[in-house]
């Protein structure tokens, strides 16, 4: 598979990542970019932030900024849509773990 493909296949990954903990308790940045290599997934901010504001502008995250240590902070919490697309991941990640890991026959 090319580097371009398993990245985008990879995004995807993340991006539903990005809505499970922004449904909770919201997401920042460098928050995620350290949540995320505790995943296995080694990110650069250069990667991290237009996906953040992709998602806002696709309606799917709320961006709200607030001062931290002199510093202004934009955290991302999930939208009623960003929650609605959540529910059908979740659907979907079901069904495809079910036969991904019960069924590896194909490989
Ligand atoms: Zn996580």
């Amino acid at each position: 598979m090319s580097e371009r493909v398993s990245r985008e296949l990879f995004l995807g990954f993340i991006r539903v990542h990005i809505l499970h903990h922004a449904a909770g308790e919201g997401v920042f940045g460098l928050g995620l970019i350290e949540e995320l290599a505790r995943h296995g997934y080694r990110l650069s901010p250069g990667t991290v932030y237009p996906l953040l504001h992709d998602m806002t502008a696709a309606g799917l995250l709320h961006a709200e900024g607030r001062q931290v240590g002199g510093r202004r902070r934009y955290y991302y919490r999930a939208t009623v849509d960003g929650r609605r697309v959540l529910a059908e991941a979740r659907d979907k990640l079901r069904e495809l773990v079910a036969e991904v890991l019960a069924d590896p026959g194909c490989e």
